[in-house]
């Protein structure tokens, strides 16, 4: 069925480590080998085999219009003709960085960079200068991009490959990580009261989404401001995943929090290579050139990434988009949910936004560890059984899934259809 990207794949590892340039690519996790891909449109994915799929892995979240979007890539093709980096300021990045700070309440100020990576490496060392302290907590199962100071216990590729701490982050490093279980205040209270004066920033995804979507207890954010208010300690949401997704100011929008710093990527870019961090102007005047924390970038605020994100904001800021991707979210959960006690299978399934996770246990899923009780040979069958439908989810159970504005409601239909046949032959 897919001797095109077989062969791609075989090549591929002559020439790049595992064959892939990002980890949670391989399938390693389900078996089998990745799928090369030749083109997209839309909710569809299209392989060099000419196999096509309803994706719900939108590039790992930017695609929140659907791929190559008319209008994005009609923008992007105009703005490509002017030139494709000029290594100084543009009144683009102006109007971009107007639009974050209207749109995500705590934003004051915003830095553009490449990564979600860059986001958060540089939103921590902005920590670290504005605080000078040195300790940071981060939490069991969230993932905030492979800066050394973040792979401790780190969710997504980190945990589907089991690899708890990554060699080559050097023991110095790592001893300034404390890492506690998600939603659970107490182990953060404890972690507080013993190191509370040493510890620069607690860093969390409001929305959990690299141990599967893991939603935040109620009352749990406001708990974690409060305590890191107390200790002087900042706080960071690394909202890469949940910015612009869950709501259209992010998961501190939705659920009223006001972090100090907010980290951005994914949709902000539009499918371009984009990360932003940005929060109160007293603490981003810290960076250079206004103050002495250095943080720099060639081709940070580059014109094709910032147009195709600039458009996909404002196209997000139309009425109806977020009702429509809650409704989107509940038809496939509630069908998911329907399937699961029709075939006698535990299925734990929750949505917020265009935001979704799916997760074969008896548990309610709330932290890392109940995450890990789901049964990863039924997810394998189960995803591969999928693909073979012309359904494409992720190649691990540990990651959220993605809706677009482009997908209807007789792709979720056709998908729950194919999921109500897949789970009837595992
Ligand atoms: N933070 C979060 C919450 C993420 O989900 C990710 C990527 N999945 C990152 C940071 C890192 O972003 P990037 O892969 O763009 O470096």
């Amino acid at each position: 069925m897919y001797p095109k990207s077989e062969q791609a794949f075989a090549e591929a590892r002559q020439f790049i480590p595992g064959g892939v340039n990002s980890p949670v690519r391989a399938f390693r996790a389900v078996g089998g080998n990745p799928l090369f891909i030749e083109k997209a449109a839309g909710s569809r994915l299209y392989d060099v085999d000419g196999n096509s799929y309803i994706d719900y892995v939108l590039s790992w979240g930017p695609m929140i219009l659907g791929h190559a979007d008319p209008e994005v890539i009609g923008q992007v093709k105009a703005y490509a003709e002017r030139g494709t980096s000029f290594g100084a300021p543009t009144t683009l990045e102006t109007e971009m960085a107007k639009k974050v700070c209207e749109l995500v309440p705590s934003v004051e100020s915003v830095r553009m960079v490449n990564s979600g990576t860059e986001a958060t490496m540089s939103a921590l060392r902005l920590a670290r200068g504005y605080t000078k302290r040195a300790k940071i907590v981060k939490f069991e199962g969230c993932y905030h991009g492979h800066a050394d100071s973040f792979l401790i216990k780190a969710g997504s590729g980190v945990a589907t490959f089991g690899l708890p701490d990554s060699p080559g982050v050097p023991e110095s490093v790592a001893t300034n990580t404390i890492t506690v279980p998600y939603n659970d205040i107490e182990s953060l209270q404890l972690v507080f009261s013993q190191f509370g004066e040493e510890i620069a920033a607690v860093i969390i995804e409001p929305v959990a989404g690299n141990m599967g979507c893991v939603l935040p207890k109620p009352g749990y954010l406001q708990a974690v401001r409060e305590i890191t208010k107390q200790f002087g300690a900042l706080l960071i949401f690394d909202e890469v995943m949940t910015g612009f997704r869950v709501a259209l100011g992010g998961a501190q929008e939705k659920f009223g929090i006001d972090p100090d710093l907010t980290t951005l990527g994914k949709v902000i870019g539009g499918g371009m290579p984009v990360g932003a961090y940005g929060g109160k102007r007293e603490i981003l005047e810290m960076i250079a050139p206004t103050g002495p924390v250095y943080q720099a970038g060639t081709l940070s605020g580059n014109p094709l990434a910032m147009i195709a994100g600039y458009t996909t904001l404002c196209r997000l800021e139309q009425a109806g988009t977020y009702e429509r991707l809650e409704q989107m979210g509940k038809l496939l959960t509630d069908g998911f949910r329907e399937i699961g006690e029709e075939r006698g299978i535990p299925i734990f399934t929750h949505s917020i936004g265009g935001m979704f996770g799916v997760f074969f246990t008896e548990e309610s899923v709330t932290d890392y560890t109940s995450a890990k009780t789901c049964d990863f040979d039924l997810y394998a069958k189960y995803f591969h059984g999928m693909l073979e439908t012309g359904v494409y989810f992720a190649p691990s159970q540990l990651e959220a899934g993605f809706l677009s504005l482009a997908h209807s409601d007789a792709d979720i239909h056709m998908t729950l259809e194919a999921a109500r046949t897949v789970l009837k032959r595992v």
